[in-house]
């Protein structure tokens, strides 16, 4: 199996991470893998959902939302403003990606505030979800050592840096890190969040009018897994290089 972009079945697209791009938000990342780009923004509100007080839980807790912009995919995608409401696919991803957020704050450490994550879709070259859940580990990330170094909390409520990566199978062959074109022609196509001590947070695998096997998905992951690895250690590259202590 030649991928199109010459990659080895297990080689990642090249990550990159911009830090900043959004000035008024409180940590902000764009991600690049390969062609997909992101751009993940946090912004913290001294305040907790409603719910939240009426059920008098502690602590505060972390919100996400996505959207593809209208020139991020090959033919204009209409904003979900103009057509009065959200996106199935973008209110799925959303919640995958609050989740795998709140899988890495300590909400507890938190305390009564509410962290938005915006992920914006600049570029769609396949697995933007994922770009999304780890640019958006690294914007939550400066967004609380902010908080920290601004003495608004004592600690940083930050548990663990996570990442995911999508795997896919094409003529029978599981492939690391699928672009666009990979993954119209996938038949199972599956997206994985972990921590960076290797645990896992969220599988979504399906086959896509095909099946796979117990063995494929035990390769799958443990391709993914390696993927994750290797954005762990960029992720870890930029923290000690914008110069504060690791998580
Ligand atoms: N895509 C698109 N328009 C859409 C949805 C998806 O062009 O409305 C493209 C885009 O390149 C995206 C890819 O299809 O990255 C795969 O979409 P999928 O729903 O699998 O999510 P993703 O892989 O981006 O997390």
């Amino acid at each position: 199996m030649i991928r199109l972009d010459d990659r080895a079945p297990d080689q990642s697209r090249p990550v990159a991470f911009q830090c900043g791009i959004a000035p008024h938000a409180s940590g902000s990342v764009l991600i690049s893998m390969g062609n997909t780009r992101v751009v993940c923004a946090v912004m913290i509100e001294e305040n907790v959902p409603r719910w939240m007080k009426e059920q008098r839980i502690s602590g505060g807790w972390l919100t996400a939302e996505y959207s593809m912009l209208p020139y991020s995919t090959l033919t204009r995608k209409p904003r979900d403003v103009s057509k009065g409401r959200l996106d199935g696919r973008s209110s799925e991803i959303q919640r995958l990606i609050g989740r795998s957020m709140r899988a890495a704050v300590d909400l507890e450490k938190l305390g009564p505030r509410t962290i938005w994550v915006d992920c914006d879709v600049l570029q769609a070259d396949g697995g933007t979800r994922t770009a999304a859940i780890t640019g958006a580990s690294l914007a939550v990330t400066l967004a609380c050592r902010r908080l920290v170094e601004e003495k608004r909390l004592a600690e940083l409520p930050i548990k663990t840096l996570v990442a995911a990566i999508s795997v896919g199978v094409i003529e029978n062959v599981a492939l690391l890190d699928l672009n666009y074109e990979e993954d119209k022609a996938a038949t199972v196509d599956l997206n994985l969040v972990a921590t960076e001590e290797g645990a896992l947070v969220e599988i979504q695998g399906a086959g896509e009018e095909a099946t796979f096997s117990h063995e494929q998905l035990l390769q799958m992951l443990s391709l993914g897994q390696k993927g994750i690895v290797d954005l762990i250690e960029a992720q870890r590259a930029v923290l000690a290089n914008a110069g504060a202590t690791a998580v």
